[in-house]
């Protein structure tokens, strides 16, 4: 047990920690535990890749502002970093992000401006092209851009990919990931083609996304909407490596939000929903295997930004999501 000093330096060596109550088929299944970084998620690891690229190629100096487009999780690990290291940071979040998610980035000084969701990419107020633009018309403004930069993927490949490996030994079959900048599946990937050429890539998308269509079948379907947050798109991100995924499992809201609460239930863990969409695909994938796997998935980011959602009853039902509100007993989800 060592001392840190500084709360970047807590960032990654996250445990990984074997599902033996939810595990099914003749898998062992395994579980990253993103949400134990400082920031609350997996994206804390980019953050800090993504800013320390940029300080060194001189794209950001002291005094300068960061902007992003963001679902939150990056924000937040944005958020984090840049109090430390001084910087102001602006992010443009689309609004049916959860209330808890902006309170945190509000509460740790970056200013939110908020904009829709129902709009799609090329839309003025779709939330990408409109950071894009902000960032042009800021002065000394440095767009992170996740889905086009490069120091996203590589902080997985520099730091969580060596780090899965090294926990199981270097004997992996499958790592279940999710795609919302396709940052974690594309390093990933990177790592594992030289390393571990056989581990599979199997894709989690939630119903709704075009990206296990694309897996699939190699066209575009028609995009629909889905309620998990931080995953699924209405595009292809530049940054994933889409035609490497062995296989593709589409999640329904209704699936990943039971299995979300059930690994709370079972084993103890408080993740948030594209938790339930990745560890629902890792289930089903067990399920389809004759012979022994090791598989490995992640806890993407913590449970306590949905409380107010995906684990309050009410809502469920509101949603139509549980046939009345109860305690989280699952034989209440209607079928
Ligand atoms: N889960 C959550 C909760 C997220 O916020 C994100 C990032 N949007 C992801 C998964 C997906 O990670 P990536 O951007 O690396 O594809």
């Amino acid at each position: 047990m060592s001392v840190f000093h500084s709360v970047t330096e807590l960032i990654g060596q996250t445990p990984l920690l074997q599902l033996h109550k939810l595990a099914s088929g003749p898998c062992e299944l395994f579980l990253k535990l993103e949400n134990q970084n400082p920031g609350g998620s997996i994206k804390d690891r980019v953050a800090l890749s993504m800013i320390n690229e940029a300080e060194r190629l001189g794209l950001l100096v002291p005094g300068g502002t960061i902007i992003e487009a963001t679902a939150g999780n990056t924000g937040l690990g944005l958020a984090l970093i840049a109090a430390q290291k001084g910087y102001s940071l602006i992010l443009v979040v689309p609004d049916k992000m959860s209330r808890e998610k902006i309170f945190h980035l509000r509460a740790l000084g970056a200013k939110v401006v908020l904009t829709r969701s129902d709009v799609n990419k090329g839309h003025p107020a779709y939330y990408q092209d409109y950071a894009r633009r902000l960032a042009q018309e800021t002065q000394g403004a440095f767009y992170i851009d996740q889905f086009n930069n490069e120091a996203n993927p590589l902080a997985h490949a520099t730091t969580t990919a060596p780090e899965i490996f090294a926990q199981l030994d270097g004997r992996i079959d499958a790592i279940v990931v999710g795609v919302g900048s396709g940052g974690t599946l594309g390093g990933l990937q990177t790592w594992f083609a030289q390393h571990s050429p056989h581990t599979e890539f199997v894709l989690a998308d939630p119903a709704g996304s075009i990206l296990a269509d694309q897996v699939e079948t190699g066209r575009y379907g028609e995009p629909g909407s889905w309620l998990v947050e931080g995953i699924g798109e209405d595009f292809i991100p530049p940054l994933a490596h889409i035609d490497g995924v062995h296989k593709a499992f589409r999640i329904t809201d209704r699936e990943a939000f039971a299995t979300a609460r059930n690994l709370l239930q079972q084993e103890g863990i408080l993740a948030g929903s594209s938790t339930g969409t990745l560890l629902s695909a890792a289930l089903r994938y067990c399920q389809a295997q004759t012979s022994p796997k090791r598989v490995v998935t992640f806890a993407c980011d913590s449970g306590n930004k949905y409380l107010s959602k995906m684990f309050n009853d009410d809502w469920m039902h509101q949603q139509g999501l549980l046939t009345r509100p109860s305690n989280g007993d699952l034989t209440d989800f209607i079928a």
